[in-house]
Formats: C-alpha cells, sequence, structure tokens
C-alpha cells in the first residue's frame, strides 16, 4: 500500500493505492502556487494506480478538502475512470460546496446522511482493509462541521495501517473502534481546537509516524497538537529535520529545545521523531512491501512535483505492532 500526501497549501488530499480500485481521500487546498502542476501530479498517481476504478472520500464538504476536485475529475486522463464520490454529511446549501454539482452528473455521488459508504464503495478488493466511521450525530462540540469528517482506516496485508480523520476532532473518533494505526494523518491540519489531536486520543491511535497538511493558515499546525504527538511514546525516532509549527500566543517558553519567540506566527524547529509536515517536507509519501517495511518519501518542493526527488533516511524502528519501519536512504 502506499500513500501519498500531496502539498496543497492550506487543505488536504491523500491517494492510497495498492488495492484494486484507488482511494482519493480529500481533494482540497486553498494558497496553492502552482494549482495546475499539483493537479497533474494528483491525476497522474490516480493513473499509475491503474485499475480504472476510483473512490473519492470527501471527509467533509469545506472548500481546502474539494475544490480541486473539479479540476481532477475534468483531467482527460481520467475519462475511462469509473469514478464514485462520498461526502460526510449531508447536502446543504453553502458556499464551500462550490464545484461538487458539477460533478453529479459525471459520477455517482452521495452524502453520508442518505448512503452507507460500506454499500458506496466499489472494488477494492482484498490487498487493503478499510473501515470508516461517519459523523452524522448531534451531539458535537460547536465545530460541528469539522467534526462530521468520515474517518477512515486502512490496513494492507503486510499489517501497515493508517487512520486519516479530515478535520475530525476526539468526538468523532468515539465510537471507532479501528483507531490503533501505524501512520496518524493529524487531524485538522495540526489544529489544538475543538478537542482536537488530543493525548487521550493520540494514547489510543498509537500512531509511529506522523504528518500534517497545513500551510500559512490559522496558525496550523499549532505547536502544542505537536507537542502531543511527540511526546506519544509509540512514535518512531527518525533523523533529525525541521517542522515549522504556528506559536502565535503560544503559553509555552521552548519546544524541542528552542525558545519560542510567541510575537511571531511561525517558527521552525528541529526534531528527531517521525513526525512531518507538508510545508516543510512539500509532498510525502508512506509504502509499505511484502517485508513489513514502511519507506518514506519526500518531495522536493524545489523540484518538479512530478519527479518526487529521492531523499530517503535510513533509521528502523519496532512499531507497536512488532512491525519494522524502515527509512532508508537511497
Ligand atoms: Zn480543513
Amino acid at each position: 500500500m502506499e500513500i501519498t500526501v500531496f502539498f496543497v497549501g492550506h487543505g488536504l488530499c491523500i491517494i492510497i493505492t495498492g488495492g484494486d480500485a484507488t482511494i482519493l481521500y480529500d481533494a482540497g487546498g486553498i494558497n496553492i502556487k502552482e494549482k495546475d502542476k499539483v493537479v497533474g501530479a494528483i491525476v497522474n498517481k490516480i493513473v499509475l494506480g491503474g485499475k480504472n476504478k476510483l473512490n473519492v472520500i470527501l471527509s467533509h464538504a469545506h472548500k481546502d478538502h474539494v475544490n480541486l476536485l473539479p479540476s481532477i475529475l475534468n483531467s482527460k486522463r481520467l475519462e475511462e475512470f469509473e469514478v464514485r464520490i462520498i461526502v460526510g454529511g449531508e447536502e446543504k446549501e453553502d458556499d464551500d460546496k462550490i464545484g461538487i454539482e458539477k460533478i453529479h452528473k459525471k459520477s455517482v455521488f452521495g452524502y453520508t446522511k442518505t448512503v452507507d459508504p460500506e454499500d458506496f464503495l466499489f472494488g477494492l478488493g482484498d490487498g487493503i482493509q478499510v473501515n470508516y466511521c461517519t459523523n452524522d450525530r448531534e451531539d458535537f462540540d460547536k465545530d460541528k462541521d469539522n467534526a462530521i469528517s468520515i474517518i477512515m482506516h486502512v490496513k494492507d496485508t503486510v499489517g501497515f495501517s493508517a487512520i486519516l480523520g479530515g478535520d475530525a476532532n476526539e468526538n468523532s473518533f468515539k465510537n471507532f473502534e479501528f483507531l490503533e494505526s501505524n501512520l496518524y494523518l493529524i487531524t485538522h491540519h495540526g489544529s489544538n481546537k475543538f478537542h482536537a489531536n488530543t493525548t487521550s486520543l493520540l494514547q489510543k491511535i498509537k500512531p509511529n509516524i506522523a504528518v500534517v497538511s497545513a500551510y500559512l493558515s490559522y496558525n496550523h499546525p499549532r505547536l502544542e497538537t505537536m507537542q502531543h504527538v511527540i511526546q506519544t511514546s509509540t512514535m518512531a525516532n527518525a533523523p533529525k529535520h525541521k517542522i515549522t509549527c504556528g506559536v502565535k500566543d503560544s503559553n509555552q517558553s521552548t519546544f524541542l529545545g528552542t525558545t519560542i519567540n510567541s510575537n511571531q506566527d511561525y517558527q521552525t524547529f528541529e526534531t528527531s521523531k517521525a513526525i512531518y509536515t507538508t510545508r516543510d517536507t512539500g509532498g510525502v509519501s508512506f509504502e509499505s512491501n511484502q517485508d513489513g517495511e514502511v519507506y518514506v518519501q519526500f518531495e522536493n518542493r524545489k523540484q518538479k512535483l512530478l519527479d518526487l526527488g529521492r531523499k530517503l533516511w535510513s533509521f528502523s524502528s519496532t512499531s507497536n505492532n512488532g512491525m519494522k519501519i524502515k527509512l532508508v536512504k537511497s
């Protein structure tokens, strides 16, 4: 299984390949400098995944999670693809849904309020096991639209697993059984508001690797969230690398051994834990092989998006299920 997190500015766009059908989880990004190139790279990945079947899961209908979908699906290269789109929540008049209406005509389309995603998704085969949680409950905190995000747990035949939750908060995960995961896609771009990315949730997920998709908005990812993740005991060690976090008005005085200047919006730190930010790495992908090793590959943002520059590092660490996570310098 390969999980690719694209660098989409402020937003989220992930492609999962390795099963009989490709999965596109969210397709949005704002503040993207080279939108056409990014869309081209996303389409390329879908085409390379093959199989002519695409499941699109939009965690919820906010612009930063959906706005690239029309451009992606209008690509001629996807003309032969059978596409199904499921969106968290229910249809309502909302500016953030710009674009989805146009795709109705082209694809099978539904909201989790009215269709069951278990019946809706198709052609996934046995290579990847997928479990979902949809959140249509009324008892969420204030940030209800985000909390409604579809949560997805994926696991391949060698046991490599990941959990993706759009902009979900801790409550959104409450009734979901499939929490423990090697890879955690830090939700809500690293927010710590509305009980997102809490220490108690991370203790249930037990991640070894974490990644956050964020860029220059809302002080995401927040320093406090990154601290919660780094302090989770299951996190693997990695060679030192940079992570940039929102520090504005933080009440911490230091983070990762560096003094915080909370008068500025963002600050860059160095960590030796396997936590990554798309702002610092560009796109990043995680791929397992038949030996149960997981490889991490970073895109160098200064290079073309289509050639994912190989910048791999060597380390290994025993994960919670005894599987080795290996990042190898090529
Ligand atoms: Zn978002």
